[in-house]
């Protein structure tokens, strides 16, 4: 690559060192990018997309790098926004930012200004806004105030073709134009409405129901963007919507013997309509060695947590409404007490302490199965069903996950001393597909599409999948950003790197 002919104002790496440093993200995958850049400004965004066009390269937009399923990597060009492109431009009800800052950062700001966004992902401390934007991000309090989509108000992006666009003010006329077509064909498509209408809550991959709700273009293009993992364009900055500070009244945390009960009570509570409601297994309990969630107790198949903030009542009443599904021990945690601190620091903690008891016994924790969306009454029988699955495969695995907005998390361990393991890998991904399809569920979830979720999107999705093509078509009909994590993706193995890190 003659990387001598881009100049721009920020950093250019192509030293092997710091290429190897952004091969990967929280993934499994290894892959070597041909150059790594640090713009500073969007004129650098701007010549590297022309850059990368004329050298025949594709471009990977990354800001915090955390992603699970090799989204933020790639074989063209990385463009890093952690580096300089990180500011908090103003901050307020209404708050613009820099896709690099980091998420923790901007959400200190916000409670200095008595300012909440509820969609703050267990990964605040190295994602950042671009990547919350490109996922469409969530977190517990998903359950009440929904994903990241329902708190920003415009973007501004760089398209493929190298147009600055402030979807505040105006689109360009080919991309108003273009999305007016796809939109009013979707509408008269009652089959794929429908298949989008089944999806769960969180399910990934572009967001078309946005094609239904919004009329005004610029607002349909926000709304696709979000979520869209780097493939539509390239955000430059967020405009965000936030809501005041909420005052929690009430913590309940209950331990469930079995299936049946936790998805009952998942339900009960979820009828009473908590800012939280989140789930682990025993296995994530004992792992995580916290303050909370370190019951022994080795008949219980989980615990639910929630988080009320709506009135006490809701608290008291929580109790209730469990009461008799197979409760092992429950018990109310006081909003603001040390306790309350150490609980969601523990639930934080989860996925890192699987990885540190991995590490320890030389497995792996591939993101295979990480993300799954489901309907809330399904849940028991999907855990069941692939608890049997992981029997049979004669691996261990973990669950946790957000019954509040329909996600789990799946976690089987993986020993790389196996010789089958690739075979493994596309078994236990080919299996959970198919024990999914019989619930209208999906392994494209909160951490939306990446190179181990998108093999079976075109599938699972039918006639809709198309309307995925045709707005790509339209943004980026060369496919010059991020290609190969939600269209045409290779073999889930291709990639995969399974030293123990
Ligand atoms: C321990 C752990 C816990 C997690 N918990 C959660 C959770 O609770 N909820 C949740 O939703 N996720 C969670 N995740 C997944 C991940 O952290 C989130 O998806 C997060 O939003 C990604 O942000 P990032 O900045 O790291 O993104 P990156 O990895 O940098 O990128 C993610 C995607 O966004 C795209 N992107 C990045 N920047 C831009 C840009 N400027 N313009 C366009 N596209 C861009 C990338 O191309 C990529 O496709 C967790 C991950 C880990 C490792």
């Amino acid at each position: 690559m003659k990387a001598d002919r881009l100049i721009i104002s920020g950093d250019l790496h192509a030293d092997p060192a710091v290429r190897e440093r952004f091969s990967r993200d929280m993934s499994a995958y290894r892959i070597v990018p041909a150059l790594v850049v640090e713009p500073r400004d969007e004129e650098d965004v701007i010549r590297t997309l022309r850059f990368a066009r004329n050298e025949g390269h594709s471009i990977v937009s990354r800001s915090g790098g955390s992603d699970l399923s090799g989204a933020s990597i790639g074989p063209g060009i990385v463009l890093n926004f952690k580096r300089y492109l990180n500011r908090l431009v103003s901050v307020g009800e209404e708050s613009v930012v820099e896709p690099g800052m980091i998420l923790d950062h901007f959400v200190k700001k916000i409670t200095e200004h008595g300012l909440m966004l509820p969609a703050v992902p267990s990964s605040s401390a190295i994602c950042a806004l671009g990547g919350n934007v490109g996922t469409r991000s969530t977190g517990p309090r998903t359950a009440k105030y929904g994903t990241l989509d329902a708190f920003v108000a415009s973007l501004r992006f760089i398209t493929a073709g190298g147009e600055v666009v402030d979807t505040a003010e105006r689109l360009p006329d080919h991309l108003a134009a273009g999305l007016k077509k796809i939109r009013e064909r979707y509408l008269s498509d009652a089959e794929s409405r429908a298949i989008m209408d089944r999806r769960p809550f969180v399910a990934g991959g572009y967001n078309l129901k946005a094609l239904a709700r919004y009329t005004d273009m610029r607002e349909l293009a926000t709304h696709l963007l979000i979520g869209s993992v780097g493939t539509l364009g390239i955000v430059t900055q967020i405009r965000l919507k936030l809501i005041r500070k909420q005052t929690i009244h009430g913590i309940l945390v209950a331990h469930f013997r079995d299936y049946g009960g936790l998805t009952e009570g998942a339900v009960r509570l979820k009828a009473l309509n908590p800012a939280a409601l989140e789930y682990s297994d025993a296995s994530c309990s004992e792992r995580v060695e916290g303050k909370i969630l370190n019951l022994e107790d080795p008949d219980i198949v989980g615990t639910l947590v929630a988080e009320f903030d709506g009135s006490a009542e809701q608290g008291r009443e929580a109790g209730k409404v469990i009461e008799g599904l197979g409760v092992s021990r429950m018990w109310n945690i006081s909003p603001g007490s040390p306790e309350e601190a150490a609980l969601w620091n523990d639930r934080r903690r989860i996925q890192m302490s699987l990885l540190k008891y991995c590490r320890e016994n030389n497995l792996l924790l591939i993101p295979v199965i990480d993300d799954l969306a489901v309907h809330l009454k399904d849940i028991g029988s999907i855990l069941q069903e692939i608890e049997e699955l992981m029997q049979r495969l004669n691996l261990e695995v973990s669950f946790y996950g957000h019954p509040g907005f329909g996600s789990i998390h799946a976690r089987p361990y993986f020993n790389p001393a196996d010789e089958s393991i690739r075979n493994q890998i596309e078994t236990v991904s080919r299996e959970t597909f198919k024990i999914l399809q019989k619930y209208a569920g999906t392994l494209v979830g909160e951490h939306n599409a990446g190179r181990s979720r998108s093999i079976y999107l075109e599938e699972e999705l039918g006639p809709a999948f198309s309307y995925m093509r045709e707005i790509k078509n339209l943004f980026d009909p060369d496919d010059l950003l991020n290609p190969g994590v939600l269209f045409d993706t290779e073999p889930i193995c291709t990639n995969m790197d399974f030293s123990i890190r």
